[in-house]
């Protein structure tokens, strides 16, 4: 819709190669002679989580240089300027592109970034690291950091632990996410996309910088989520699509128990795409969705955007984070 079009939006949750342009897609495809019985997924969107993880793969085989690699993240600043993205972090998997190591990979998507910035730059563009959980070991996840902490001053602001959720285990990165917090960096965690209230557990106690999905949390737990206060970056159209939502209804999506317009202290909902090549949506369309699927008005989207900001990785002057820095100066109007 034009309202959710114009809107200024933060995108948080946004997988650099699950955001590939459609087009895009198909020309590597082509250039790279990916067989055409799995092309077929290419114009099929994916209807469970496996299906999607097999969507991944295929992509992966059609991008395979760096200069591929600068196309997309540079793609993605053009694509989110024209739906009215205003900051967006990016996260994406470091992979050896032939290269030998994970550092040319990163220094691609940076470039991809710098290119936008100077030709149009209307979209702030910051990069997450993401460490996968179904192909890293823990001495991998260390190098993923240290990668975070060398480029940080040129845009790597954050590590996300993402990959197949049936896959590996939570504890084996702990001791990187660790180290990445005493480092400064922010943490964002894939949690709860398939039932695993011992990892969710886990996952909480760690208290990340903000959580993504929460599909499937167990009472206890959903208690203490609230009670953390932790953001939580929300998927509507990936979770129905993956299977993700029990029901197949949009309203029962639980961004319905985490918003609550009315109370202030509710947790922050960042309304995000997940992979807007695979599923289809950009982020005006997952936001007129929220608006269609559980009656808001303008002004309640309006602040429901707003309060993202609260929500990014970004440092404020004090060298605080913004929501705690926000978070104080409500606690000093009291
Ligand atoms: P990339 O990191 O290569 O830029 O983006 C694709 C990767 O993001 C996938 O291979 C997968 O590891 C991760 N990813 C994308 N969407 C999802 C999702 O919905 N759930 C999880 N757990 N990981 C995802």
């Amino acid at each position: 819709s034009k309202f959710t079009l114009s809107l200024p939006k933060i995108e948080l949750h946004a997988h650099l190669n699950g955001s590939i342009r459609r087009s895009t897609l198909s020309h590597l495809a082509a250039l790279r002679n990916v067989d055409p019985s799995t092309t077929r997924i290419l114009s099929h969107i994916p209807s469970t989580l496996s299906e999607a993880f097999d969507v991944f793969r295929i992509i992966h085989s059609c991008v395979v240089t760096l200069a591929d690699v600068e196309r997309i993240a540079y793609e993605i600043g053009e694509d989110m300027e024209e739906d009215g993205v205003v900051y967006a972090e990016i996260r994406s998997t470091p992979r050896d592109m032939g290269e030998g190591d994970l550092e040319g990979y990163v220094k691609a998507v940076l470039r991809g970034f710098d290119r936008y910035r100077l030709e149009k730059g209307k979209v702030i563009l910051r990069l997450l690291l993401s460490i996968d959980r179904a192909k890293h070991t823990a001495s991998d996840s260390y190098e993923i950091v240290s990668l975070a902490a060398k480029f940080r001053s040129q845009g790597v602001i954050g590590i996300d632990l993402s990959g197949d959720p049936t896959k590996g285990d939570f504890g084996t990165y702990l001791p990187a996410l660790t180290h990445a917090r005493s480092l400064g960096l922010k943490i964002t965690l894939h949690a709860g996309e398939v039932l695993n209230p011992t990892e969710f557990s886990s996952m909480l106690d760690f208290h990340p910088d903000r959580f993504g999905h929460c599909c499937f949390v167990d009472p206890p737990n959903l208690a203490r989520l609230t009670e953390s206060s932790i953001p939580i970056e929300l998927c509507l159209t990936s979770n129905l699509l993956s299977n993700s939502i029990p029901t197949g209804k949009l309203t029962d999506h639980h961004f319905g128990i985490h918003h609550n317009a009315k109370s202030e202290g509710s947790t922050i909902c960042c309304i995000s795409t997940d992979d807007s090549g695979v599923f289809g949506s950009p982020l005006s369309n997952e936001y007129r969705l929220v608006m269609d699927s559980f009656g808001l008005g303008e002004r309640e989207v309006f602040e429901l955007a707003r309060r993202t900001l609260d929500a990014t990785f970004l440092e404020s002057q004090s060298g605080k984070n913004a929501d705690e820095a926000t978070g104080k100066d409500s606690e000093d109007r009291k």
